[in-house]
């Protein structure tokens, strides 16, 4: 029997939607663009539909952000700038202010969540760019005395089972614990001390050239396991004359693909691959779509539970999902026609989390 926390106190859930533009299967494929913005609002065209009955050919969304990163000639262009200035510095408020917060990256594989949350190669993504604002405001701080410690650790949950990214090909598992006080945490997970930008750099670039990956027919490689980058910053000063410290946790998260098993062609080991990924990703959304709820009651007087250990990813992260910590969900979507039933099930899942 799984046991169930109280969680009292006022959470934060922010939710931003993000089209990328045609890939080059779905320029060969001549595909339509199905996908419209207006504002935070999200609509989708069901070009497919053989009727006239509007709600059914055409459903809206609205979310905090609705980015349309189709086409760069566009007025209405969200550039990664644009996300980080919205998102990001949000983020990086929230650790210096002594806060957790959690970013999570949703949606089918190809549908641009490692672009968002790492970026490319001639493009940073969130994670580079917080960290960077983290070591400037660092800077600015260390002024007036305060000291810095920063920490990071990189892991991957495939098949529910915790892998440590910055310890190579190791493929063993490690043990999810909780600590009394401390909370749950990773038995023997590596944690590299940074000390600037380049560094940090570093740790990402070996984690990320150790996630798993294996075909499916959906994509040539394509992410079967969650990933996630923990920065655990600590803040020391004097607090009236004595010594001090503030640590917060920042958790970047790039989710696993959330296609259905079925669309993928998927058989025996990656059919079992896609419950467990599910189990997470259905467990995740349980969790934040009652968070976001606790924070539309009055001032969460409420009292709700959260079923925090139905997974490895939400028992993990339990103590930045809710509480006084900043909940951050961006959905990725894919523009074209071909993809309708895969978006509209991650619009809705976006819709359940605000
Ligand atoms: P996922 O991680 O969800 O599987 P990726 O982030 O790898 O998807 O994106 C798939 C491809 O689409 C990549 O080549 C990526 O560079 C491109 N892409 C995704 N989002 C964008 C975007 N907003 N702008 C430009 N290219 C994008
Ligand atoms: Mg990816």
């Amino acid at each position: 029997q799984n046991k169930l926390l109280r969680c009292e106190k006022m959470a934060s859930v922010k939710v931003a939607v993000r089209v990328r533009p045609f890939n080059q299967r779905e320029i060969d494929m001549d595909a339509k663009l199905i996908i419209q913005m207006n504002g935070k609002k999200t609509g989708i065209l069901n070009s497919k539909a053989n009727t006239r009955d509007e709600s059914i050919r055409y459903k809206e969304f609205t979310f905090d952000y609705s980015y349309w990163s189709h086409d760069d000639d566009s007025e209405e262009f969200a550039s990664q700038e644009q996300v980080y200035k919205d998102l990001g510095t949000e983020v990086v408020d929230c650790a210096f202010q002594g806060y957790n917060a959690c970013v999570f990256a949703y949606g089918q594989t190809g549908s641009g969540k490692t672009y968002t949350m790492m970026g490319s190669s001639d493009s940073q993504g969130l994670i580079p760019r917080i960290c960077k604002a983290l070591f400037e405001r660092m800077a600015e701080d260390s002024k007036r005395g305060t000291t810095h410690r920063v920490q990071v650790s990189y892991l991957e949950i495939y098949q529910e089972k915790v892998a440590d990214l910055l310890r190579g090909r190791d493929t063993t598992s490690l043990k999810v614990r909780e600590h009394p006080k401390r909370g749950p945490y990773v038995q023997g997970l590596t944690t590299c001390l940074v000390t600037h930008y380049g560094h940090i750099q570093e740790c990402m670039n070996r984690g990320n050239s150790h996630r798993t990956t294996a075909a499916t027919n959906m994509n040539d490689v394509s992410s079967r396991s969650h990933a996630i980058f923990t920065i655990t910053f600590v803040q020391a000063g004097y607090c009236d004359g004595v010594p001090s410290e503030t640590v917060s946790k920042i958790h970047l998260v790039d989710l696993a693909g959330s296609e259905r098993a079925d669309t993928t062609g998927a058989t025996g080991q990656r059919l079992k691959e896609g419950a467990h990924i599910n189990k997470s990703l259905v467990t995740l959304g349980s969790v934040i779509s009652a968070l976001a709820e606790l924070s539309i009651e009055s001032h969460g007087q409420k009292k709700f539970f959260i079923p925090y250990r139905d997974s490895v990813l939400t028992w993990l992260l339990k103590d930045s999902l809710g509480g006084n910590s900043k909940t951050i969900m961006i959905a990725a979507i894919s523009p074209a026609d071909c993809n309708y039933g895969e978006t509209l099930s991650t619009l809705r899942y976006a819709n359940r989390a605000k």
